[in-house]
């Protein structure tokens, strides 16, 4: 047996109930078997076994009071992966779904996209199974104070900068920020994503959906294309969904469609972005709203974004949104590309599904890797305790997106996989850290 097929039965063997770490772990592992054949030294240091074990992991009660007084108990948890290129990044995820299978699986996943950023960051995540919605800012702010009263001992602006994800955005990360400013007794830059006047970086909020959009740019000028005239699906309605579709159309495309987790609109004419904006950023609402607001819209329950036909789909909704059905639908409608916001939103037998028939793939970890970029520079300015333009936060997304693109591909050539971005980003991103690692000896 290959090194890599014992090191992943062990793996599975060590994590029974994690299917989702266990589904990362194997997609990046199995793209390493020319990386090992050129570097017999890493099974030597047993490598592939460290670097699939956290360096820490913590869990903790999250006890909180609601509106009604009764007593509330979630778990909170931050997994520190992976330091040997910098302090631990990576953001906080809230949604009843979290567990820890799903944090070390986002966490494994961080570590090869900050790789890639070019910037010092090593990987982790956290979060909680606590659900935002539905609750009022009073008992958001109530549960952020008690999580970070526990997280606070775990983190700082070298150790571990935590950031939004799911469930966490502007409001959440300044109830955490609070609390920690008032236990640590320090204003220092240690989560990002922050408020403009209190130490965020202009561009953040835009940077993951953006940055997806410019690295599908770079890949669509390297076949003489653009997004002009193209027709675009969108999954999602949150933070990357939609700064993703305000590029795409400031870019000449035209989104159709938009979903959250009760259903789906298809808007022929092209999404209203600041419509969305004012349902999603300012009310809270559904996207239901969206087909009562504004004529000509369909809304359908459910899920349903991939059988409306499109040259370019874009799911940043959630892991496993994209299903082997969805990828031949999208296939058999002519789409070109494929490019992951959220991370980890298509299948891995959804992903091979695309590959074979002739879909350019861009996986999460190179593709939405713009907003943890900025979450770098937002990191640099506050040590710097300087903040720079949104035109020169912007500029320096567009280089690292461009650097991501051309990093994969040219460890896609390089080691015999020309095309396949999957393999290319996990090499690309895999060789930083090993070497790292190596360098650092047996920790
Ligand atoms: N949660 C985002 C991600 O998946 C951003 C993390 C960050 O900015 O640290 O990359």
């Amino acid at each position: 047996m290959s090194y890599i097929q014992d090191v992943l039965e062990q793996l599975e063997k060590k994590n029974p109930g994690q299917p989702e770490f266990i589904q990362a772990a194997s997609e990046v592992l199995t793209s390493l078997e020319p990386v090992m054949d050129r570097h017999p030294e890493f099974e030597q240091a047993a490598l592939l076994e460290r670097i699939t074990e956290p360096e820490r992991v913590v869990m903790f009660r999250v006890p909180w009071v609601d509106d009604n007084g009764k007593v509330q108990v979630n778990r909170g948890m931050r997994v520190e992966f992976n330091s040997a290129i910098g302090p631990y990044k990576g953001g906080l995820r809230l949604h009843p779904t979290v567990n820890l299978g799903i944090i070390k699986f986002l966490g494994f996943e961080q570590i090869f996209k900050n790789s890639l950023t070019t910037l010092p960051m090593g990987g982790g995540k956290g979060g909680s199974d606590f659900d935002p919605k539905g609750k009022s800012d009073m008992e958001v702010m109530r549960f952020c104070q008690s999580f970070m009263t526990e997280l606070c001992k775990h983190i700082g602006p070298d150790t571990d900068v935590p950031a939004g994800d799911i469930g966490t955005g502007g409001r959440e990360i300044g109830y955490m920020f609070g609390q920690y400013k008032r236990i640590r007794n320090e204003f220092t830059g240690v989560l990002t994503g922050k408020g403009l006047e209190w130490g965020g970086s202009l561009a953040r909020t835009e940077a993951t959906g953006y940055g997806l959009v410019y690295i599908v740019s770079e890949l669509l000028s390297t076949k003489g294309d653009s997004f002009d005239g193209k027709t675009v699906c969108i999954s999602g309605s949150g933070n990357v969904a939609i700064y993703a579709c305000e590029k795409a159309q400031q870019l000449g495309a035209k989104v159709v469609t938009m979903s959250d987790s009760s259903g789906w609109v298809y808007d022929k004419d092209g999404i209203d972005v600041a419509l969305v904006k004012q349902i999603k950023e300012v009310e809270r609402g559904r996207i239901s709203e969206y087909a009562e607001r504004k004529s000509g819209v369909e809304y359908h329950e459910g899920r349903g974004v991939w059988q409306v036909k499109c040259d370019i789909a874009l799911p940043c909704a959630t892991q496993n949104e994209l299903l082997i059905e969805d990828a031949k639908e999208l296939i058999a409608n002519g789409c070109q590309v494929v490019a992951e916001g959220a991370n980890m939103p298509t299948t891995y037998d959804a992903t091979l599904e695309l590959q074979n028939n002739g879909v350019t793939f861009l996986p999460g970890k190179a593709a939405n890797a713009g907003g943890v970029a900025v979450s770098g520079l937002e990191m640099s300015q506050n040590s710097e305790r300087l903040s720079w333009t949104f035109e020169e936060v912007d500029e320096k997304l567009k280089n690292i997106m461009k650097s991501i693109f051309a990093q994969i591909d040219g460890a896609a050539k390089e080691y015999g996989v020309e095309g396949n971005y999957v393999a290319g980003a996990n090499i690309a991103g895999f060789l930083k850290v090993a070497k790292s690692m190596m360098a650092q000896g047996i920790v």
